[in-house]
């Protein structure tokens, strides 16, 4: 049994576009680290996305790598309708109207809205942002003709740029008539994987699973945080969802930046908590879609999302219509090496630790947590380079990866999409072997010193659970120790 596994524990996701749409460029991105490919389909055409599956399969095949395709629904964002070919230069202190229709008025002008019922959305006094939130308007007040704005920061507006209404409710079904048609050509291309905009509560999450579920599909589900709302049903959001991503890009206009920071540390440790994986996405290496070296600052952002517990990365414009596709990935993939090298100096992954031993203290820790700690426990304690995990729903095998333990979690699940699922886990690769005869490790064993993975000497940890089908059974640990010189077959 042959087993590759990549340089760096932490998941790099790599949003693909014009810029790494070729074969050529994405075995690349592969060879420097790419662990998952992101379809946006916000942008570009459903032929676009069909080209991206066939090619994404057809290098993963090549390279005889698992690459999971995610499919990002773009959910009921707010855009700028079409505004001709020239862009619109907005001043400090001119007055507008966004409304839903265009009358190519010019005075006060009318700025075209995807929304028909945004005078219902706003109040007098709000605050209105467009392109990124660059541009900042206040809503005057709201008449048969829209609503009437006038601009409190000025820039370019061109059309379909996005429309932020921080704290305000939208009155769009989420998922949108038109996310439900993507899904399903989606599922009809054979992707299972697929993050949600917007989210602004479980009910959501819910609803795009029945989608699938009323036609026989199990899919996993990246709740995209980039809402107040969401913040605020954080936690039913986890429990609802397979994984989530702190979308920054969004997130970082719909409440106030100096949150930011913060806000993902607690993201991050509450989905560590849950055993959710969760992505930190947007601008982490954005200079580098000019340039070829990222600045200093996003060096730290992508390493301080590490230390603080993230399981994947995400590299959007960098990947996607940027010049240096291959370098943003090798750059990322250098930074996350280096950092996992430190993370036990450095002490962070420690908190969680903390928290369950906590729990262990007043006697209510599960067993499977239970199991997870002394993994991560014996790993260090031990220098384990290789935990293997049979797991039938992934559940034991995400236990362990919360903890960012320094070794290699191998996750046996009979079950192709869990193992698909498992690749948005932190340090974690899922393996295809059949679980039924009692040395059924032994050709993993021996793939891994073939592969220089392992030596004589070394510890690795199995868990195992007593009873057969029961869900999260794991309630044991064991260790073994490799031969020195072992004995070869007859
Ligand atoms: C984001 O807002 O950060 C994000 C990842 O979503 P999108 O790329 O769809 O804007």
């Amino acid at each position: 049994m042959k087993i590759n596994l990549p340089q760096q524990q932490t998941k790099i996701v790599c949003t693909i576009g014009p810029a790494s749409r070729s074969e050529k460029t994405m075995t690349d991105m592969v060879r420097q680290g790419m662990s998952i490919a992101r379809l946006n389909f916000s942008h570009g055409t459903l032929e676009d996305h069909k080209k991206d599956v066939a090619a994404l399969r057809s290098v993963g095949e090549k390279l005889a790598c698992q690459l999971p395709i995610f499919v990002d629904l773009p959910g009921p964002k707010i855009r700028v309708g079409h505004l001709g070919e020239e862009p619109v230069r907005l001043q400090k202190g001119n007055r507008l109207i966004l409304a839903s229709r265009d009358s190519g008025q010019s005075e006060p002008l009318i700025i075209p809205v995807t929304y028909d019922r945004l005078a219902e959305s706003v109040k007098p006094g709000r605050t209105i942002y467009m392109n990124d939130g660059f541009i900042e308007l206040t809503v005057k007040g709201v008449d048969s003709q829209g609503v009437h704005c006038i601009v409190a920061v000025g820039g370019t507006l061109t059309s379909g740029k996005g429309i932020n209404l921080p704290g305000l409710k939208v009155f769009v079904d989420n998922p949108t008539d038109r996310d439900l048609e993507m899904m399903e050509s989606a599922l009809l291309l054979g992707i299972r994987i697929f993050g949600v905009s917007f989210v602004d509560s479980a009910e959501t999450i819910e609803r795009t699973r029945d989608f699938a579920r009323r036609r026989g599909t199990k899919i996993f589900i990246i709740a995209k945080i980039e809402r107040a709302q969401a913040v605020e049903h954080l936690d039913e959001i986890l429990e609802a969802a397979d994984a989530v991503m702190i979308a920054r890009g969004d997130l970082g206009v719909e409440i106030p930046l100096e949150e930011l920071p913060t806000l993902q540390k607690e993201i991050i440790l509450k989905a560590n908590i849950r055993c959710r994986p969760v992505i930190t996405a947007t601008q982490m290496l954005e200079s580098m879609v000019e340039n070829r070296r990222p600045t200093r600052a996003e060096a730290t952002d992508v390493a301080n999302a590490i230390l603080d517990g993230t399981d994947a990365v995400m590299l959007s414009a960098e990947t996607a219509i940027g010049d240096y596709p291959v370098e943003a990935v090798s750059t990322m993939a250098r930074i996350a090496i280096h950092v996992e090298g430190k993370r036990r100096s450095v002490r962070s992954s420690k908190f969680l630790q903390n928290i369950l031993r906590e729990d262990l203290k007043k006697g209510d820790i599960s067993v499977p947590d239970m199991i997870s700690l002394s993994v991560s426990e014996t790993v260090e304690a031990l220098d384990v380079p290789i935990v293997l995990t049979p797991t039938s729903q992934g559940a034991t095998a995400r236990r362990i990866a919360r903890l960012k333990p320094e070794c290699w979690i191998l996750a046996v699940s009979p079950d192709r999409h869990v193992r698909q699922f498992l690749n948005f886990s932190y340090g974690v690769k899922p393996l295809s072997v059949d679980t039924a005869a009692v040395f059924w490790y032994e050709p993993v064993i021996k793939g891994l010193l073939d592969s220089g993975r392992i030596h004589g000497g070394d510890r690795l940890i199995i868990t195992g659970g007593q009873f057969k089908d029961v869900p999260v059974g794991t309630d044991s640990l064991g260790i073994i120790t490799i031969p020195e010189s072992r004995p070869s077959p007859a």
